[in-house]
Formats: C-alpha cells, structure tokens, sequence
C-alpha cells in the first residue's frame, strides 16, 4: 500500500487574544512553535506532506492533498480522506467548506461527475450514503428513522451497514441537495468550548461501480468485462479534544469518552497501516465502529489522506500538540 498522505491546516485567528507568547509558524512542509520576538521552541517541530497557512484556500487543499485520490477512486482504487482536530480548529470548514470556497465533499463531488462524463467506453453507477458514528451508534444521516444500525459481513458485499440508505445519484447538484438534508440531522451539542460542536463522526461515501462498455456485436453479457466497484469515504471526525476540558459531566462526558476512544482506536490502525505491510496481521478494526466501517477502505488497495486542523490560538496550544502528535503517528 502507498504510504499514507498527511497534512495539516492553521486556520486564521478567531478570538483576539492579548497576551501570545507563542505562535506557530509556518514554512514550506514545517510548522513550529515559537516565542513572540524570537527563538523557536526546541523539539515542537515537525514536517508533513504538506502544511497549509491560514491564507490556503479549500481549493489549494483539495488541488494539494485530495484531488489524486479522488481521480485514483474513479480509476478503481478505495480512498478515504479524514479530517482530524479539535472542536473549532476547521474540520467542517475543509470538508464542507463556504459559499465562496467550497470544500473537499463538494469538489470531489464535482471533480467526479466531470472525470466519468470523459470516459466513455465505461458505464458508471453512483450511490451515496451519509452517515455519523454518535456514542458508537451508527445513525443514518439520509433516513433519521434508521437509527443504531448494525454492521454485518458477507461473502458477496463484504463489511457494510445494514439498512444504511444509499441514493443512486447522476448528479453533483443531486448530491449536495442530499447531503442538505443530512446536514440537519447530525448531533450538535452544547460545550462551553463551541456552541454547535460536532459530538459524531460523520462518514459521505460515495460507491462507483463501473463496467466496460460492451463492444464487440456480441449480446452475451458475460463477455464484456468485468465490474468495478470502488468506494471513496469523506470522514469528519468528531472534535479530538480531551473531555476535561470542555468541563463536561453526563452526557457529555460519555461523549467525550467514545470519542477518545475511537480516535485512539483509528490511531493505533492508521499508524500499523504506516508502518508497513508486517504488522498487516494485527491491525485493530474491529475495536471501534469507525474503523470496523471503514475497514475495506483503509487496508489493501486503498490511498488515504489525513488533514488535521489545528486552532492557532495561544489557549488552544496543548491540544495542537495532541494533534500535531496524533498527526505524526500517522506519517
Ligand atoms: P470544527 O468543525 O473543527 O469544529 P469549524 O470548521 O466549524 O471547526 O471551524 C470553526 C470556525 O472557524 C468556523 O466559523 C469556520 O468558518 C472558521 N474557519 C475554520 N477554518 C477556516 C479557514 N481555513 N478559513 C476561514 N475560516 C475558517
Ligand atoms: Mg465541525
């Protein structure tokens, strides 16, 4: 398997802040933490595939980190791109974008629909799904009454979620129409870190099944080759921040703790996934939903890419560590 891709992403300041003595600077493929007027801080530096500034656009990002898996997904490989960080450090902000940069969903979306209308010796069936992992639940963003959905494993579909509603689609506008109405059902909770923070891992899969075109005059099916079936999943991870604090107690507490746990979970898979095709054997899928789902996507003939998205400000400076950590495992 090709290595994994990783970046990370500095959003621009939010909250205006007095005192800073550190800020993070970036250069090239490195950021590091430095004192205001001076020297960097020894040992906080680290190198990625790539480092996006606060002024990189969504399209920078997507033309940088995503735009070669979404093409090999149409060639036929899986691909899965996640976003990673704290509650507020940008993760929507990449997938979903604004009205005037959208973000990956939407470009790859597009980028899609326009690659197959130029192959024209194939023919392609497109199905989305869209779904949140809340309190290791499997909910279906499509269909709110499909709720704590199972997953299963068979000979002839492999891992997948049963019941999860899946739309055959022709479209990108079709597409984010959905994707509208699914947006509405995902959990949003109150913490006093963000007012709307996303307590769920949200998964958009996008499955291109594909069969060559059948040439020859012959009208047996069986002639024409064979399908190809590929499935592209676009994950925006539930925030990474450690639960005291957002000085939660109840349920958001026992939020906090699935989450840990999953993202700990998808750590320790990605980084055996990084590490090579020794450890292959042992890789821990099976200890959380997330992983479990995305399972087929993630090993064998798979590319991946992580963004991780880090809040600038001084306050925020520990848990940019921790994802700059988690961000590192994952190389
Ligand atoms: P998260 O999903 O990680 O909790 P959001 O994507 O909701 O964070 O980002 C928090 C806020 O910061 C939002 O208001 C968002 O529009 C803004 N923001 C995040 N990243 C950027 C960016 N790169 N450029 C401009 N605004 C951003
Ligand atoms: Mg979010």
């Amino acid at each position: 398997m090709e290595k994994i891709c990783v970046a990370v992403r500095v959003r621009p300041p939010i909250s205006q802040e007095t005192s800073s003595g550190f800020f993070w600077r970036v250069e090239d493929n490195r950021i590091s933490l430095h004192k205001l007027h001076g020297t960097p801080i020894s040992g906080i530096s680290y190198a990625f595939d790539h480092v996006f500034d606060d002024s990189c656009s969504n399209e920078k990002v997507y033309q940088l980190l995503t735009k070669d898996l979404i093409h090999a997904v149409v060639d036929g490989f899986n691909g899965t791109a996640f976003a990673y960080g704290q509650t507020s450090s940008g993760k929507t902000f990449t997938m979903n974008g604004s009205s005037n940069d959208p973000g990956i969903i939407h470009r790859a979306v597009s980028d899609i629909f326009n690659k197959i209308q130029m192959i024209s010796d194939r023919e392609f069936l497109i199905r989305v799904s869209y779904m949140e992992i809340y309190n290791e639940e499997i909910n279906d963003l499509f269909a709110v009454e499909n709720q704590k959905l199972q997953i299963h494993e068979s000979l002839d579909r492999g891992i997948f979620v049963a019941g999860l509603r899946e739309e055959i689609v022709n479209n990108a506008e079709q597409v984010m129409k959905l994707l509208e109405s699914g947006e509405v059902n995902r959990h949003f909770g109150e913490t006093n870190m963000n007012a709307r923070s996303s307590r769920s891992h949200t998964i958009f899969r996008m499955v291109i099944e594909s069969k060559g075109k059948d040439t020859s005059s012959s009208d047996d099916y069986s002639s024409s080759d064979a399908i190809r079936v590929s499935v592209l999943n676009l994950v925006d991870l539930a925030g990474s921040e450690r639960i005291a604090k957002t000085g939660a107690g109840g349920v958001r507490l026992k939020e906090g703790k699935y989450i840990n746990k999953s993202l700990m979970v998808l750590g320790n898979v990605i980084n055996k996934l990084s590490d090579g095709a020794k450890q292959r054997a042992h890789i821990p899928y099976r200890d959380s939903k997330l992983t479990r789902i995305l399972q087929p996507a993630l090993g064998g003939n798979a590319k991946t890419s992580i963004i991780c998205t880090l809040a600038p400000e001084e306050i925020h400076v520990e848990e940019t560590k921790g994802t700059l950590m988690f961000a590192s495992r994952a190389k």
